[in-house]
This record gives C-alpha cells, structure tokens and sequence, in this order.
C-alpha cells in the first residue's frame, strides 16, 4: 500500500498539517516517536495572525471555550518593552494564552474526527526516495518495518531527524551565555494589585503581568495564566549547574535579578506544573524547506528564541499553507510551482521570525550600551507608527505573499467580514471552516455569478453583501484565506474578469 503523505511527528504543526490535508481530502498517516502524548509543556500562549488562521477553522472557539470571535489584545511587549496597541486602528495583535499542551490535545482530537491514523511509538529511523515516492523506515513497538508513501513531511521538531537524512544543513548560532528559570509558583494574594492584576514586590515596585521587566541584571516574568502563575527569570553569563530545578534556584536568581527577595510557594492545583532551567538557544533557519518529495515544517525548518512566542504563529501558518497545496499535487491539479511557493511565501516569514527575535535578545541583554539603545527605542515607540510597524512584524500581518495582482489585499490574508446571506448574517470564519477556494460576490447584483460556471468543484462561490464601507466587491480567497484576487468593481469590467480567470488558474489549476 502507498500513503498518500506521511507526517513524521504529532506535535502541534503536523497534527495542523495532518487536520488541514483532511479537509482537503487526502488522508495522511502520522507518525509520532512517543508512546503517549507528552506531559511537557513548552507555549504558553499563541500570539499573532495563526489566532484568526484558528478562528477560520472552527479552533478558536475549541481553545478559548468562548463563541465570542477573537479580539485583538490592547498592550503586548517587545524587548521587555510595552507596546501600546490599544491606539491602533487596524491592531494585528491577537492573542491566546493556552498552553501548548492543551492545543496539540484539540488538535489531535481534530484530527481523530477528520480520520486521521496517529501511530504513536513508531519512530522515523530512514528514507530513501525515487521520482514516484518515498520509502519510510520506522521503529515501531512490535519492530521495524517500511511505509511507501508519495510524499513525506517532516515535522518532527528543531532535532529532526527526516532533515537530517535528507542532508539538508541548519545553519544559524547557537548562544550558550543565558539562563532561564521558570516555574509554577503560587504568591501571596496581597501582593497582587485587583486593579491591574500586577504583582506588588515588596521593596521593589508594581510589575505589570505578562510583561516582560528588565532590570540591569537580568528579565523577569509574571504571568498569572488561567492554568497556573507562571514566574520566570532570564541571566546572562552565569552558569545553570547540573542540579535538579528547585524552587529555591528560582528564588535566589529572582533576588539576583530584581535585588529583593519575593515571597512564594509551591503551586496549587493539580497541574502538571512547570519547573524548569533552560540553557542558552538557537536560531536556525533550514537552507531549504524541500528536498524532491520531502518537506520541512515547523520547527524541523526554523528555530529561534521564543521571547515574544512567535514559534506556533509561524509553524501552524506554515501547515495552512502548505496542506492544500500538498493536497493538490496528491488530487493531481495542482498548477506548476505550486508546491514550490511554500517554501519562497513561508520561508520570508521565517526570517522575519529570526530577525525580531534576535533585535529583541539584544534589547533585553544586560549593559549600559543596552540600557542606551532601550531608551532610543522608547523614544522610537512614542510614534504610532513604529508600534503599528513592530506589532505588524511581530504578528505576521506585515506578510504579503507575492501573488499577480494589483490591488491592495492580494497576498494578504482576508479580511474579517460579517456578511448578510439570503440564510442570514454569517461571519467569515464560519464559511472559511472547509478549507475550501472560495469566491466571494459582494457586488451589489450578483455580478459573478456565472464566474465559475463548470469550476464549482474546485471553488465554492458564496453571494452576499457587507454592511461595511471601504471594502472590496469581491474577493477569491485561497483555503489558507489569504487573498488570490480582489475587486472593488461593482460590476467588474471583461478586464477584471479576465484578471480572476488568470487567478483562479494560477491557484487552483482551473481552465481559464
Ligand atoms: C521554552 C519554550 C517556550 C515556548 N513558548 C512559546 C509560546 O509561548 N508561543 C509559541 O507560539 N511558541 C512557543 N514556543 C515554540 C513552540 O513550542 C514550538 O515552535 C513548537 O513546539 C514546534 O512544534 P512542531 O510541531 O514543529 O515541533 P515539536 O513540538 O518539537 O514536535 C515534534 C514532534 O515530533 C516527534 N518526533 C521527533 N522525532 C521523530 C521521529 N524521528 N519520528 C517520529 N516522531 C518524531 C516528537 O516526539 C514531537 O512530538 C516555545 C518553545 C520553547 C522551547
């Protein structure tokens, strides 16, 4: 038997490739090296554009226990600096804090309802290819044996093994100069201001929760998450020790860093609760996301710091770009190139991912010259624009796939629209759940109608109106919702019809 797609790994991006391509109509088959799904927690939230990309899945709601539809967050921070995006327009700033267990728990319930086969204990150990597929060499519990597959995604983390076979190079640094602590903790509750939710630290001063707070000896975190208080701390040039973590580890580094000592205890609940130490990082970018018929995603392609948690904001972006164009080539109508524009629209997000995050180690790195440069940017933040500037890089929206097309949304994800159908008023997000193509008629008459006339099967056409000024006529969305074409025509001339031809083509190999 031939798979169609195997997925090395079930972390939270091949359980969202493994999710996508079922709705795209391909069943993959995960393979995933532990027995069981893993205790460890890593995010503790989702920050950026993959809120919405969520959102337009039916996730969000899964996540965030609540039908309300996600909202942008009014402050977040760069560098240990806050950004005040509660003055923006347009905020892109979307956030989630769920644990990073809990998402790959509704991902992998997600998937088991679409189909998917997850074969826990069957670890990747070899593959060769040939010009028809791949030949997939795995450790499973009752021994090793072979999977023929046509294609092979390797999203089995920053140690991955299917890149390392293919000879695909990871270059990029290694620090080694830092030491993280972080631990569930529990504090007392006069200390916590019931106005801002801050931490009061006698001696020191009010911290804001979630902010990032430098001090000339190092960062601190206080993160009062609906799971647990999470405190952390960051050191530069000091020596983690071989030690087991301990709750008095954290206690001593927080006196070194914020000079006073604060009173905590062991975390309440049942957990699981995090105590961990993490040495130094990497930032890492694969020198290419492909080799013939294997494909790098997530973090088997990048890695880079995790300060401003931009890690799940890229890797599960990536797997809604890639599954419907994966799906296409396996369904046989994929256009030219088509595979290949993963790599040249989701690698341009990766290196944005690796310059913010190492701009904002060198923000938060101890030193008078720091200090300098912080009080530069404070200054740079006071102008709105450079907010709106970082809060775009930092949530992805700066992207724009490079897609033909002159106007201004095309190759940027759709916007959020409430529309009034002939069966009532339904948000985007709601049409968007099937991950088909879809062409949107929000021309007053119904003017494209007949514009996919014999093209139904590929692209679902829904005809409706907006209440809302300035928005386009109509819009042909790609199932990752980014925009393939746009008009603000209300009757869109032979020309523009002509340009929607070319489009659907160029996305979803129908006949111009
Ligand atoms: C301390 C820390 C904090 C973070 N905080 C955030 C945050 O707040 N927000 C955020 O968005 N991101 C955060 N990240 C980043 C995020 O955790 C990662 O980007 C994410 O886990 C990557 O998912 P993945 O599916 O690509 O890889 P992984 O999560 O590493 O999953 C890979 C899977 O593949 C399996 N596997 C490995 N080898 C094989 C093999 N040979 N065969 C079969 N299976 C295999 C592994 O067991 C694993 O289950 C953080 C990371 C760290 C380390």
């Amino acid at each position: 038997m031939t798979a169609d797609v195997v997925i090395a790994g079930a972390g939270p991006n091949g359980l969202m490739l493994a999710c996508e391509l079922s709705l795209a109509g391909v069943r993959p088959i995960v393979l995933e090296r532990l027995p069981g799904r893993t205790e460890e927690n890593r995010a503790n939230g989702l920050v950026g554009q993959v809120v919405r990309a969520l959102d337009r899945r039916g996730l969000y709601e899964r996540l965030s226990g609540s039908p309300e539809p996600p909202r942008p967050s009014p402050v977040f921070v760069f560098g240990a600096m806050p950004l005040d995006l509660g003055r923006l327009d347009d905020n892109p700033m979307y956030g989630l804090p769920v644990p990073q267990r809990r998402i790959e728990q509704v991902l992998e319930e997600r998937a088991l309802e679409l189909g998917v086969e997850i074969r826990r204990g069957h670890e990747l150990t070899g593959l060769s290819q040939d010009e028809d597929g791949v030949t997939v060499e795995i450790a499973g519990p009752e021994g090793p044996y072979r999977l023929r597959t046509r294609y092979l995604v390797g999203a089995d983390g920053g140690h991955s093994v299917t890149r390392k076979l293919c000879g695909i190079g990871f270059p990029g640094v290694t620090r080694d100069d830092s030491v993280s602590r972080g631990a569930h903790v529990s504090v007392p509750a006069e200390l916590i201001d019931p106005v801002t939710g801050g931490l009061n630290v006698p001696g020191y001063g009010p911290i804001p929760p979630f902010m990032h707070h430098r001090t000339d000896h190092g960062l601190f975190v206080y993160g009062p998450f609906p799971t647990g208080t999470l405190i952390n701390t960051t050191e530069w040039h000091q020596d983690g020790g071989d030690q087991p973590m301990s709750l008095d580890e954290l206690r001593e580094s927080v006196r070194r860093v914020l000079g006073v000592d604060l009173p905590f205890g062991p975390p309440k609940g049942p957990g699981p609760h995090q105590l961990r130490r993490l040495t130094g990082g990497n930032t890492r970018l694969a020198e290419r996301f492909r080799d013939g018929r294997v494909l790098l995603l997530g973090d088997a392609a990048h890695v880079h710091s995790a300060i401003g948690g931009p890690g799940l904001n890229l890797g599960l972006q990536d797997a809604v770009n890639l599954g419907w164009k994966l799906a296409a080539e396996i369904h046989g109508w994929a256009p030219p190139g088509l595979l290949d524009t993963y790599e040249t629209e989701r690698r341009p997000a990766a290196e944005r991912v690796v310059m913010h995050t190492q701009a904002q180690a060198a923000l938060i790195a101890p030193g008078p010259e720091v200090t300098a440069l912080r009080a530069l940017f404070t200054e740079l933040l006071r102008d709105e624009r450079t907010t709106k500037h970082i809060a775009d890089m930092m949530s992805g929206a700066d992207i724009r796939y490079d897609l033909e097309g002159t106007h201004p949304l095309t190759g940027r994800p759709a916007p959020d629209l409430v529309l009034e159908t002939e069966t009532g008023s339904v948000r985007l997000a709601e049409l968007t759940k099937t991950a088909r193509p879809l062409l949107l008629d929000l021309t007053p008459d119904g003017a494209l109608a007949g514009a996919l006339d014999g093209r139904r099967d590929r692209v679902d056409l829904v005809t409706a109106k907006t209440s809302r000024d300035g928005l386009p006529t109509a819009l042909l969305l790609r199932p990752d919702c980014y925009v393939a074409w746009a008009s603000d025509s209300l009757r869109p001339d032979a020309k523009e019809r002509d340009t929607l031809r070319t489009a659907l083509a160029s996305a979803f190999g129908v006949a111009g």
